[in-house]
């Protein structure tokens, strides 16, 4: 099989971010993603990979209800509102499982997705809001899944574990989203996925654009785009000190 070849990382100029920052707003014809762009097709390499950097984050994978909870104490995982700007949860999701409470989390930096492209998308499309049919997944759940649709990740070998067991990965639902806002969110997916900050696979089976989010998700808290007028530059600068602590002391199971 030949090797996927994924986005690096190379730490780019304010200037490169704007630069992209605009590309992204400024979108491209309908026409040109009318369907699955190559870029985000699935493959056991593309799965492979969202395993192999959960692995290198120490990412648990969450084998039941408990260890959620345990994880939502510590902070390692966050709540996702029912509804924020841009997008919501799907009602439906976890339906079947007795402990579907368990399924509004996942890790911090999808949250921080969630916020910031539910935003682009609202803005673009004058408040609308996408809609959210996963988030994190316990085995059990990911056993439900599996059962009714035979696309969902198989969880019996290290590679091709769902994502979603380490809560940094979320669905977007497709259905009833019209050529434009897919065209838009196609585009959307390739470009951060171009630049690092997740990887994307747009799957048929389940009508759903997969996400995994990459922990260290958005533009650096230096950047100009971050560094917001009224918190003033002593105070980002601040900021990004404790970032960078926070990043050095978290290297153990989380
Ligand atoms: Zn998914």
């Amino acid at each position: 099989m030949p090797k996927q070849v994924l986005p690096g990382r190379s730490p780019m100029s304010a200037g490169v971010v704007a630069a992209l920052g605009l590309a992204l707003a400024l979108g491209v014809p309908a026409s040109l993603r009318a369907q699955r762009p190559p870029e985000l097709r699935g493959s056991l390499d593309k799965l492979a990979e969202q395993n192999r950097i959960a692995d290198e984050n120490d990412l648990t994978r969450m084998d039941g209800p408990a260890v959620i909870r345990r994880l939502v104490k510590s902070g390692y995982l966050v709540s996702i509102p029912r509804r924020g700007r841009g997008y919501y949860i799907d009602r439906k999701l976890g339906r079947g499982y007795a402990r579907r409470d368990v399924l509004c989390y996942a890790r911090p930096w999808v949250r921080k997705f969630l916020q910031r492209e539910g935003g682009h998308y609202a803005d673009e499309f004058d408040g609308a809001r996408f809609k959210v049919s996963s988030l994190v997944r316990t085995e059990g759940y990911q056993e439900l899944l599996r059962s009714r649709n035979p696309n969902a990740a198989r969880g019996d070998q290290d590679d091709t574990r769902s994502p979603h067991l380490t809560g940094s990965a979320l669905d977007i639902s497709k259905k009833g989203m019209s050529p434009r806002r897919l065209a838009w969110m196609r585009e959307h997916l390739v470009t951060l996925q171009a630049i690092g900050w997740i990887i994307a696979t747009e799957e048929m089976a389940t009508n759903t654009f997969h996400v995994f989010v990459q922990p260290d998700f958005g533009p650096p808290a230096e950047s100009v785009w971050e560094a917001a007028p009224a918190a003033g530059k002593g105070s980002a600068a601040r900021h990004s000190k404790a970032a960078r602590t926070r990043a050095g002391r978290s290297k153990r199971v989380r």
